[in-house]
């Protein structure tokens, strides 16, 4: 039996596991240090958090779902898909709940992997699948363990934070606040938005799928490939938009033009939205509410720096004083950071943080020399801004499969080639200097600026090019 161990059981470690699980000859086992399934959509319990990408490209292509109630279902219905995903293949009696890993050490034969508590499993094959997005970033503000109301990130949202009749401070203006600001504006007695950078934003093509959908969904599966079909082609003109044409770029920047006009009549507020960054530098944010939300008289959108946090709130660099009983941190993901805590040591010792001291970097984001038997899920460059994180999954979880099975037949240990992993970075790191990514600020670089999260092409590219595990690429 071939001993596979996953790390993580998001939506990375549910594909990895789903591509292997049903193989007699493989021993697998997924540890989760939470106490469910669903990664991010697990944590991400914040008022108002949905998908942002439409449901029917935002789901595995092997588990369609026909139970979607809308086309940006709220993370509840993700999170209830994932869990019976994980159920119905067979995967959540393979895993560990409540099991975190400290370490892990390549002993020349196998993997060592320590758990919390010193516990250790062997494992022939390990497979990271651990997030990008799934350890919360908080600026260092002077002054912010002194505040004396109730301070959360929207990722470590719980029910009893209080909104109802209080001021709320949110930090950030992402993906993430621009969900939560709408959701709970009205609510709240007061909210003060605090934006460094305006996001371009372009309006959700939201809508409820009606009885007679769904149940077209469950007679004709073939129906959902069709839409599933039409959404992708419909990423692609986003996608086209921020990896250069011109056409695609005027496109979506005049919707973006048009829905701001529309949407803010105030010209002071208008100037303040007005995104100042190319397109494309950070996540387009799709929204309906975000624009009204902030055109409200109960809601204020703050653009002075932040220069403290006082014991009642917040002090911006013009002096003033923003008095709140709740702070938010909207501001994202230590998302460059791939695989910390976890001390990962490969042959001879070399400890993977050193070898990714620059920046991390894998070939096809998957694989590492000197790592034999290791294999990233949603690793170094295979974020992607535009389409489904899922279609990256699923490709990553076929070629490890392929590679388990090799594994599995005797090619132990098997390592990628040292050439092959540093012509494959050298390639993205010369196509990344020429996006947009690398000209402006954003969580997708490092603070040497290297581009680590994001895949520099089309997404059909990246599936194209690890369709395939090629035995040449290893030794
Ligand atoms: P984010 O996109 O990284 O946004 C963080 C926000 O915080 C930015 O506006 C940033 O400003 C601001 N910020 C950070 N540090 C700050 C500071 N010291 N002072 C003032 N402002 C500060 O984080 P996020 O909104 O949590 O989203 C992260 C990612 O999660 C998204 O890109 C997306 O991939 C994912 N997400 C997905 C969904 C979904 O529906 N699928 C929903 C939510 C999130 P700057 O722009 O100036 O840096």
């Amino acid at each position: 039996m071939t001993r596979v161990v996953i790390i993580g059981a998001g939506f990375g470690g549910i594909a990895a596991a789903a591509a292997i699980v049903r193989d007699d000859d493989i021993d697998l086992v997924v540890l989760e240090k939470a106490d469910r399934v669903g990664g991010v959509w697990r944590d991400n319990t914040y008022p108002g958090c949905a998908c942002d990408i439409p449901a029917p490209l935002y789901s595995y292509s092997f588990a369609m779902n026909p139970n979607w109630t809308r086309r940006f279902p709220p993370h509840r219905e993700i999170q209830a898909y994932i869990e019976d995903c994980a159920a119905r293949l067979g995967i959540t009696e393979r895993i560990r709940f409540g099991t975190e890993v400290t370490d892990a050490t390549w002993t020349g034969a196998h993997w060592v992997i320590t758990m919390n508590g010193g516990e250790t499993l062997e494992a022939d094959v390990l497979i990271p699948a651990v997030g990008q997005l799934s350890r919360p970033a908080i600026p260092s503000l002077p002054g912010a363990e002194t505040f004396q109301g109730t301070a959360v990130h929207t990722a470590h949202w719980t029910p009893d934070v209080p909104i109802s009749g209080k001021r709320i401070a949110v930090i950030g203006t992402g993906a993430s606040a621009i969900q939560l600001v709408p959701a709970i504006a009205g609510d709240a007695a007061h909210v003060s938005v605090f934006q460094r950078t305006p996001p371009w934003t372009l309006p959700k093509p939201d809508r409820r799928y009606g009885r007679a959908r769904l149940s077209a969904y469950r007679k004709w599966p073939s129906l959902m490939r069709a839409s599933r079909a039409g959404t992708w082609l419909l990423t692609l003109v986003t996608g086209a938009a921020v990896t250069g044409n011109r056409v695609a770029d005027a496109l979506v920047r005049g919707i973006s033009h048009l829905q701001r006009r529309v949407q803010v009549r105030d010209p002071e507020l208008r100037a303040k939205v007005t995104p100042d960054e190319p397109m494309g530098c950070k996540r387009v944010l799709f929204t309906n509410a975000w624009l009204p939300a902030l055109a409200r008289p109960d809601v204020d959108l703050i653009t002075e720096k932040i220069v403290a946090v006082t014991e009642n709130g917040i002090r911006t660099a013009d002096g003033a004083d923003h008095p709140c009983d709740v702070l938010v941190y909207g501001t994202g993901f230590a998302a460059t950071e791939f695989l910390v805590p976890i001390r990962v040591t490969g042959r001879d010792g070399v400890l993977l943080s050193e070898v990714w001291r620059e920046g991390a970097h894998a070939y096809l984001g998957i694989t590492v020399p000197g790592f034999p038997n290791l294999f990233l899920v949603y690793g170094p460059n295979t974020n992607t801004g535009n389409t489904s994180v899922i279609y990256f999954h699923e490709t990553q979880a076929r070629y490890i499969a392929q590679a388990v099975r090799r594994v599995a037949l005797g090619d132990r240990p098997f390592e990628v080639r040292t050439e092959r992993a540093t012509d494959y970075d050298q390639e993205m790191q010369t196509r990344l200097a020429g996006s947009v990514w690398t000209g402006c600020q954003s969580w997708y670089r490092t603070a040497t600026g290297r581009v680590v999260t994001n895949w520099p092409g089309k997404a059909q590219e990246y599936r194209r090019r690890a369709a395939r595990l090629d035995p040449a690429d290893f030794r």
